[in-house]
């Protein structure tokens, strides 16, 4: 596909979109219908070499890769596609001639914000270099109507705000009604299949409407494009078969039921609440897809014997494990398999990614609101769950442990054992998280079936978070290096020879200042606080979560702050700290959590006596488009979770590509960042993770590092008096009751780290050093690493070589 045009044809091409969508020359158009008009004609261009693109699969015969996920935090997506496409400039000159400013029409477009964090946001990576290397894939999830909340503080408390995103975001989707798909709830089951488990008849169920929302993500070069189907329930017309045989009831449930399943995302992070409307969500993504699959694979093959070997379906967390027992449903019920050809296949078909240890985010549904939302679903799951504890005990397996496997038990459908028994392989999302899966959540599946686990250490689009994001590093990157890291960051580590280049070292000072000014006019704006870009910004931004530990930092800035008053001439490098983060709604600790950054700030940012020294900055509604900003600002990134709680994390990723030093714990791929860096450029700092389960064993009392901790004692009781008026005594009796996350016990630490950040900042050519260094090393955790490895060890394809794809194999 040759997507580059010449600077007349795109603006022919703006005008005739402006003409036929709006009727409007270019005189009268806004800015809006200008974003609008840009964003078609990429669109059109996508869907263009998508088509070209899975012709050429096809013909190949490669291996279609289909990752089911409830969540893309995608955020915008006309500069990452104008850039992919390798059509920016042209835009933007096209655009320069008619008197427009590229990016002024960047900034009508809206956030996809169809995810909460991290994991919504490494699908959405994931598609991106799926697409670069060359990987035909489909990527499937939800329409949400409202995606993640918008967040407002009321005098620092977190309100929340709907995101109604489609006005400006629906340009991006083209609705494919002719493809809608039923799916099935409620309901009997017609039990005439016990005997050989065969086939069974589900009847008088509720039937929703899928209908397919595509959306495209073009790769590098624009030689693979990704496909993103989001399904939206269906209000349809009153169902008249019900209606006239007297079941007024059911036709307006099914259509209540209808307006409801896609309205909004649960906005909750790393935490299930096992809601029924949930349940409902999840089964309409998964039957929607996987009979969508099926569908596919069944006109080109006539058959599913060659599931596994032409199709991958992977499940991104337990969110959509019941694909297994659906794609069991089909096979059996429709297909005319029996259970072991269906098992087979299944299995074999898919694979399963955990994303966390912790046990209010391991899904399980109370077997009663199961059986009656999806009761053929649930029937399968028992005999799923029949036959694994069979086959576990005719091996000897121990009963108890039987029972901790099974997907079934105590009265609940646990989701993650059923994703280890349906799957051919899972694996955790770094080093060290894959090894506590093996050790805890999972280690009695681990004795049994070793070989099942493995690791793929998660990656991000370095395209956007580097090349997009922080343009001025990327060009001097180019300039040193050349081009080629764009297609394999492994090349970065040439930057590396630069270490002692003087010149080279000033200048990333210089491009850093410049992104910390670009950040200082933004929160001028919104903020109305005015920020020194000579200060050292430490920067925490993720979701608000007492594990990843916001609280530690905010007591360190109220232990410095207290000391800076009573030390008033010590030496101290300024410092600005900056938050970001979304509480869940009902996350009451956590959006307490919140406040107490902001009364901190409040009082900090308007005491004369250290108004050069500190600021603290919480900015509202953080999201993909605000990380964009901040991250390529940051100094230092703190990624302070306690050790054996994070299982990844992908901003500690980002912020070391931008150059920023990571102050953090030996947590989820901080430990693989500190393989790459070594000790010398990263601010190590707490207890490793089996320190942390040794302390708990022994007992772990933090009152009494309350009482011996100076800082600690005489930041505490402050807070008992109140900051700025406010009451946190939730937060003081957590820290000093059973401290969960074990702030302080990393307290005395997580200074000495942040004195020594300091003491190495104010030497600049080591502290340059150091930024030079964590970008040179920054290569192994792009995103294009983490798929190829997918794709070699779990899904077992290879690539769909392009005729332009430069990509390293
Ligand atoms: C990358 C990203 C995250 C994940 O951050 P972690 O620090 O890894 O939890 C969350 N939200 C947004 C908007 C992101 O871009």
């Amino acid at each position: 596909m040759e997507y580059r045009h010449s600077v007349q044809q795109i603006k022919k091409q703006i005008l005739a979109k402006l003409e036929h969508n709006y009727g409007v020359g270019l005189e009268n158009a806004t800015n809006d219908q200008l974003y609008k008009s840009v964003a078609l004609i990429a669109r059109e261009m996508m869907e263009q070499g998508r088509s070209e693109f899975i012709a050429e699969a096809e013909k190949k015969g490669t291996k279609q890769v289909y990752y089911l996920c409830m969540e893309f935090l995608l955020g915008r997506s006309l500069k990452n596609t104008l850039f992919n496409l390798g059509v920016e400039e042209s835009f933007r000159e096209a655009l320069q001639q008619m008197d427009v400013k590229l990016d002024a029409l960047y900034e009508c477009e809206p956030d996809a914000g169809l995810g909460n964090g991290g994991l919504g946001r490494l699908a959405a990576c994931f598609m991106d270099a799926l697409a670069t290397g060359g990987y035909p894939a489909t990527g499937y999830s939800l329409c949400y109507e409202y995606g993640i909340f918008r967040q407002k503080l009321v005098d620092g408390w977190q309100t929340e705000l709907p995101d109604f995103w489609l006005p400006g975001g629906r340009i991006w989707l083209r609705e494919i009604p002719e493809k809608a798909v039923e799916v099935h709830f409620r309901g009997h089951v017609e039990e005439s299949w016990h005997e050989s488990y065969h086939q069974a008849i589900h009847k008088d169920y509720t039937t929703i409407l899928a209908v397919p929302c595509d959306m495209f993500i073009a790769g590098m070069d624009g030689s693979g494009v990704s496909r993103l189907r989001l399904w939206k329930s269906k209000g349809q017309e009153f169902d008249m078969g019900l209606f006239n045989s007297g079941n007024y009831m059911r036709a307006m449930e099914q259509n209540a039921m209808a307006e409801s399943i896609t309205k909004v995302l649960y906005p909750e992070d790393n935490h299930s609440e096992g809601k029924s409307l949930r349940l409902t969500q999840q089964y309409f993504l998964v039957s929607a897809s996987i009979q969508d699959i099926i569908r596919t694979h069944l006109f080109k093959y006539s058959t599913l014997d060659n599931l596994p070997e032409r199709v991958a379906i992977h499940l991104n967390d337990t969110h959509p494990v019941l694909a297994i027992p659906e794609l069991m449903r089909i096979m059996l019920d429709e297909c005319g398999y029996d259970w072991d050809r269906a098992w087979d296949l299944t299995t074999r078909t898919i694979a399963y990614t955990n994303h966390t240890v912790m046990k209010e985010a391991l899904e399980c549904w109370n077997e009663d609101l199961f059986r009656m939302q999806l009761p053929r679903i649930y029937q399968i799951i028992e005999e799923i769950n029949r036959r694994f504890c069979q086959q576990m005990h005719d091996l000897g397996v121990d009963g108890y442990k039987v029972g901790r496997m099974a997907p079934l038990n105590d009265g609940y459908v646990k989701m993650a054992n059923l994703a280890v028994v349906g799957s051919h392989c899972v694996n955790g999302v770094s080093g060290l998280h894959s090894e506590i899966l093996k050790e805890t959540v999972f280690h009695d599946f681990y004795t049994e079936m070793p070989d099942k686990f493995t690791n793929v250490t998660n990656g991000i689009a370095h395209r956007r978070w580097l090349n997009q994001s922080n343009p001025q590093l990327a060009a001097l990157l180019t300039q040193k290096i050349g081009s080629g890291y764009i297609y394999d960051a492994s090349q970065l580590k040439k930057f590396e020879a630069f270490k002692a280049d003087k010149a080279v070292l000033q200048q990333l000072a210089k491009i850093k200042r410049s992104n910390k000014e670009r950040l200082a006019e933004y929160i001028k704006r919104e903020n109305n606080l005015v920020l020194d870009p000579d200060s050292i910004f430490d920067v925490q931004v993720k979701r608000m979560h007492e594990y990843k530990r916001q609280h530690l930092n905010a007591l360190n800035i109220l232990a410095t702050y207290l000391w800076l008053k009573d030390n008033p001439n010590a030496e101290f490098t300024p410092h600005t700290y900056i938050f970001g983060a979304k509480a869940a709604p009902g996350y009451y600790f956590a959006k307490q959590m919140i406040r107490f950054i902001y009364d901190l700030g409040e009082v900090i940012n308007n005491d004369p006596a250290v108004k050069d020294k500190m600021k603290v900055v919480y900015v509202e509604d953080y999201r993909v488009t605000l990380a964009e900003l901040l991250i390529p600002a940051a100094d230092i990134s703190e990624q302070i979770s306690l050790a054996g709680t994070e299982a990844s994390g992908t901003s500690n990723m980002k912020f070391m590509i931008n150059g920023a030093v990571t102050l953090g714990t030996l947590d989820g791929a901080n430990v693989e960042i500190h393989d790459s860096v070594g000790d010398d450029n990263m601010l190590l700092f707490g207890m490793t993770t089996p320190e942390v389960e040794n302390l708990r064993s022994a007992g772990y009392h933090p009152d009494q590092i309350y009482y011996n901790n100076p800082a600690v004692h005489r930041a505490i009781d402050f807070m008992r008096g109140g900051v700025n008026g406010v009451d946190f005594g939730d937060i003081v009796n957590s820290l000093t009751g059973n401290d969960p996350y074990m702030v302080l016990a990393d307290f005395d630490s997580y200074q000495r780290a942040q004195a020594k950040a300091m003491q190495l900042y104010g030497d600049e050519k080591t502290w340059q050093q150091m930024c030079l260094v964590n970008i040179a090393n920054s290569g192994r955790f792009a995103a294009d690493r983490a798929i190829r490895e997918y794709a070699e060890n779990i899904w077992h394809c290879t690539p769909c070589e392009g005729k332009n794809s430069k990509l390293m194999h």
